[in-house]
């Protein structure tokens, strides 16, 4: 079900569960402020999906409440998650939902990394 970008954020969510341990899954980078782990359900052959550790629904949320050294900690993490799963000579493609027209399924800002194969065209 998507989510609304807006309100409180919801601790309970998937990605937070993850962030304490409480659920597994299959890490490829962490660092003080981000952890990168691969997609249950793939959608790519390489399908790793990039959050933050601070509590944070979407980009607007994460823009007005994160600090100078998270905002970068993050971005940083996801350049370097793409460098690590070998994605920047092949190429790859970033991709963030907020909200419900975007289908956002789970509360917690995260950045999809998708490579692995030619992707073809964008498509909104
Ligand atoms: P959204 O639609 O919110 O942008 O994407 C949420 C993503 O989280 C989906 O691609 C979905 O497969 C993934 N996901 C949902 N639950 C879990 C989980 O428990 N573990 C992992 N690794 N990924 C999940």
């Amino acid at each position: 079900m998507p989510v609304d970008a807006l309100g409180d954020y919801d601790p309970n969510n998937i990605f937070a569960r993850i962030l304490r341990g409480e659920i597994p899954c299959r890490r490829v980078h962490e660092t003080d402020h981000a952890l990168a782990f691969h997609d249950i359900n793939p959608q790519a052959p390489v399908h790793v999906l990039v959050i933050p550790k601070g509590p944070y629904r979407s980009w607007a949320d994460f823009s007005d409440k994160a600090s100078e050294a998270e905002i970068a900690g993050f971005v940083r993490a996801v350049g370097e998650t793409a460098k690590l799963l070998g994605l920047e000579a092949p190429g790859y493609r970033l991709l963030a939902n907020a909200g419900v027209n975007a289908h956002q399924e789970v509360p917690h800002l995260h950045v999809h990394v998708f490579g692995g194969k030619a992707l073809g065209p964008m498509l909104a």
